[in-house]
């Protein structure tokens, strides 16, 4: 086989013989759909057809994709460095995007650890906690606090703290941290709150307190474990415990960072900064693998006077240069842009027009948050079945477990968020 020009089949045949996709099985593969270009909102297969794109490729492509301003910073970087390594080296895309994150997250986060991922992010953000206490000669504190239906990522520490059903903790049982869960909250964001529903929370950390290293939370939208929407009062309270009881509070800005909620981030919406936050997904505009977390100076000291005396943690492709440089253009032109305003309008047509699928006897729950549009089922989808309803229909939406749900890029066009509205409001429409 001649693999510099691959048939649209061969590039299946390849794909069904030898490569996993996220949560797949090489037994049983399901179909996937083969992409050869991508540009503002549209995918093009490979076979030529064209697809509006709901998904932002998992709330990363804010912008859309192959976007002029996004393409000229990485050609830009690739002319001077693709990559150096980070000990003992800075350069000014790295320096730029620490300076550009210590001012538009929350203050007073001020420290910044760049990594790859979003789930090293989170591994860091639990190290940092960790450290911390040891600092302090409390190296008995070493547990989390999360929510059920949380999720974090998939490597070992992230996923001790993702939802225990939905993820799977039995399977690794052995192997995970065992840590401790309050209910998910009850509050639905916009709902009018009781103190009522911090109970569970508040008995937990009381009951934990003297193991627990930190609290770690999805603020407002809890994402890939449920897609749901919970009151800023709920993050109020949490802050406001946190610091009562003498633990850390890390915040999981991942999915909900760079305007996705209709605040630069969520913690915005309650008026809280957290001890530490992970920021990834949008943060590269969907261009590049890139993460960090983000420390107040009181955990940033109190690491400096661990018994290491240094942060232990040193990735290789740490704040890679052109992951760097294209960061920095994503949130130039977001913040350049009326970035609320399309928020808002995205928020307004997704409420409207989604609306129709309330009446559905299969449809548990519709509800917006943002640019986030979710319709919540009955039951457990056919994923493959839906999604090649959905292609068939122009659009690439895809589901999970019972939720259909769309998170546009915020330039997307009034016309084009009505196509991916059309396609939901009449694909799951009841037989
Ligand atoms: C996606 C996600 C992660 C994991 O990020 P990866 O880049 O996939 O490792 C962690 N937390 C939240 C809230 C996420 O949405």
């Amino acid at each position: 086989m001649n693999l510099k020009h691959l048939s649209d089949q061969q590039i299946h045949a390849i794909d069904q013989a030898h490569v996993w996709h996220p949560y797949s099985s090489l037994s049983q593969p399901l179909p996937t759909y083969h992409v050869s270009a991508a540009s503002g909102v549209r995918l093009q297969l490979g076979d030529g057809r064209e697809l509006i794109d709901g998904m932002s490729s998992w709330w990363c492509a804010i912008h859309g994709y192959n976007h002029p301003h996004l393409n000229e910073a990485v050609t830009a970087q690739l002319g001077k460095m693709s990559h150096v390594m980070f000990g003992g080296i800075i350069h000014e895309p790295a320096a730029q995007l620490a300076q550009r994150l210590v001012d538009i997250t929350p203050e007073p986060l001020n420290k910044v650890f760049f990594s790859d991922s979003g789930s090293v992010s989170v591994e860091i953000a639990i190290k940092m906690a960790l450290q911390f206490w040891q600092a302090k000669g409390r190296a008995e504190k070493s547990r989390l606090l999360t929510l059920r239906k949380g999720y974090h990522g998939d490597t070992f520490a992230a996923m001790s703290v993702c939802d225990p059903e939905t993820g799977m903790h039995h399977l690794f049982n052995e192997v995970l941290q065992q840590q401790v869960f309050s209910e998910s909250p009850r509050c639905r964001f916009g709902e009018d709150w009781l103190q009522d529903y911090l109970a569970d929370f508040e008995r937990q950390l009381t009951t934990h307190k003297d193991q627990l290293a930190a609290v770690i939370l999805e603020p407002i939208v809890q994402g890939a474990g449920g897609m749901c929407f919970y009151s800023p009062e709920y993050l109020k309270g949490v802050r406001a415990l946190c610091d009562e009881h003498d633990v850390l509070l890390i915040a999981d800005e991942i999915a909900t960072g760079f305007g996705r909620t209709g605040k630069l981030f969520a913690c915005e919406w309650a008026g809280i900064s957290p001890d530490i936050m992970c920021v990834g997904k949008a943060l590269t505009g969907g261009y590049m693998s890139l993460a960090a977390t983000l420390c107040n100076d009181k955990v940033a000291a109190g690491i400096g006077e661990s018994e290491a005396g240094v942060f232990m943690h040193g990735p290789t492709f740490m704040a890679n240069p052109l992951a760097c440089a294209v960061a920095n253009a994503s949130i130039e032109l977001l913040l350049e842009s009326d970035w609320q305003g399309n928020i808002a309008r995205i928020e307004a047509q997704l409420e409207k027009q989604l609306a129709p699928c309330k009446a559905y006897n299969t449809v548990a729950d519709v509800r917006v948050l943002g640019a986030i549009g979710v319709v919540e089922m009955k039951d457990f989808v056919d994923v493959a079945a839906l999604q090649k309803r959905f292609v068939e229909a122009g659009v690439w939406i895809r589901p999970f477990a019972k939720l259909v749900y769309v998170m546009p890029a915020f330039n997307i066009e009034a016309a084009d968020l009505s196509s991916l509205t059309a396609a939901i409001v009449d694909v799951l429409k009841p037989d």
